[in-house]
């Protein structure tokens, strides 16, 4: 069987392992070595590593990618991607996103570095009016944390057709729901530290591409910036994408049961869930306090930021600095995890009482 045939549960578990050789471990060894006898394929720890190339290998099955660059962490690997547009570059992009996005972009425009324009990226109206000129297009649909869903292949395609470049933050839909390149993107972003990692111990960013040469244009920002990703942390991220499939679809089916359990609970108001993923996000009736007093008032579920680990998470977005002014202040994100979904409903619905 083709590798292309196979599952995502398939592709997830069988990819990137040693040879079937007598003797041979089914697991890599973390590869812990800053430089390696010359003549070989690696020479410097800083311009690859064998750890880091099989959980790289499992990315690209998954995205239907040709290559995988693994990065230090989900914002280095956007910092790559933007550093490769010329000064003063017009760039379309969400004007809500993930916080960390959202601040590079704005010092970026600040400092003339690239000209953004913030766009709310669900009107696919004026997405298009703005792509007019531009050079780039970044995507990040579900939004963080309003959920709002943009028309991918149509705002993609229409980039595509006026020669811009475009890159896709697929880290909360995951391939599991989008595989970005296989509707025109040039490169699709995951924050590793997520879904994709799924234990809350890691921190790694990863750019999937099919083009050979931004392949190689991409490496090259990441070998001279430095954003090279530790070994042990590869390690651990290919051991949880051994089961990010399995994790994924039980985090997304309880998603979905909260979601509507939510939506009809007294305390609670404007449910955000774009039917697919495991984020969710809603409103208590009651201000920033009340919220607070609900994030804190679980006892499974942890008042903290992040997302796409087993555990479910939850925090009030707006307790942070940088988030959009447009993001009501009694707003919770709620990362679903792996839970059986009647612990959780308990647990959630123990804790709206403190609304
Ligand atoms: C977490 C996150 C990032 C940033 O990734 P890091 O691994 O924290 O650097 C980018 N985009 C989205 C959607 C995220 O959730």
């Amino acid at each position: 069987m083709a590798a292309d045939d196979l599952r995502p549960e398939t592709i997830a578990i069988s990819s990137g392992r040693p040879p079937h050789l007598a003797g041979e471990g089914i697991n890599l060894p973390i590869s812990l070595n800053s430089t390696f006898v010359a003549g070989g394929p690696i020479s410097y720890g800083r311009f690859g590593n064998e750890t880091w190339h099989p959980l790289e290998d499992a990315i690209s099955a998954l995205e239907e990618a040709d290559s995988t660059l693994l990065f230090s962490s989900g914002m280095s690997a956007i910092t790559a991607v933007f550093s490769l547009l010329p000064h003063g570059a017009p760039v379309v992009a969400s004007h809500e996103g993930y916080s960390g996005t959202m601040s590079l972009l704005k010092r970026h425009h600040k400092d003339g570095r690239l000209e953004v324009r913030f766009v709310d990226i669900t009107d696919t109206k004026e997405v298009i009016s703005q792509l007019q000129g531009a050079a780039f297009l970044w995507v990040e649909s579900p939004t963080n944390p309003g959920l709002g869903v943009a028309d991918v292949a149509v705002i993609i395609g229409e980039a595509k057709k006026r020669n811009l470049g475009a890159g896709f933050d697929n880290t909360f839909a995951t391939p599991m729901n989008q595989k970005p390149l296989t509707f025109g993107a040039d490169v699709v972003m995951h924050s590793v530290t997520k879904y994709l990692a799924g234990h809350s111990d890691v921190i790694l960013g990863s750019l999937s591409v099919k083009d050979p040469a931004l392949y190689a244009r991409l490496l090259d920002a990441r070998t001279s910036f430095g954003a090279t990703a530790g070994p042990f942390e590869a390690w651990l991220a290919l051991r949880g994408i051994r089961t990010f499939p399995l994790r994924f679809e039980k985090a997304q089916s309880n998603a979905a049961v909260l979601a509507k359990n939510l939506a009809s609970h007294s305390s609670v108001s404007n449910v955000r869930y774009p039917g697919f993923g495991a984020v969710v996000s809603f409103e208590i009736k009651g201000d920033a306090e009340a919220a607070e007093r609900v994030c804190d008032g679980a006892t499974l579920i942890v008042n903290a930021t992040s997302l796409g680990g087993v555990e479910s998470t939850w925090e009030r977005r707006r307790r942070w600095e940088l988030e959009s002014q447009s993001i009501p202040e009694n707003l919770i994100r709620l990362s679903v995890g792996c839970e059986h979904v009647e612990d959780l409903w308990a647990d959630i619905d123990t804790a709206l009482a403190k609304a």
